[in-house]
C-alpha cells in the first residue's frame, strides 16, 4: 500500500486506517514528512500542531 496522510491528524501511514485517530479519510498527495519523538519538547511538533509521537505530513494538498 502507498503511503498516505490522515486528513484529521496528518499522521503518515500505510494501513487502511489511521493508527492514531482511526480516521479513514486520507490523502496521498501530502508534502514532506517529519518524525516526532518527543511531542512535548519538540518545537517542530508545536509548529505543525502535533501532540503525539509518530510520523506526520507537513502539508496536505
Ligand atoms: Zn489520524
Amino acid at each position: 500500500m502507498a503511503k498516505k496522510a490522515c486528513k484529521k491528524c496528518r499522521a503518515v501511514y500505510e494501513s487502511s486506517k489511521c493508527p492514531l485517530c482511526e480516521g479513514s479519510e486520507s490523502v496521498d498527495t501530502f508534502k514532506g514528512e517529519i518524525t516526532i519523538l518527543n511531542p512535548e519538547e519538540s518545537e517542530l511538533a508545536k509548529k505543525v500542531n502535533v501532540t503525539k509521537k509518530g510520523i506526520f505530513a507537513i502539508k496536505l494538498r
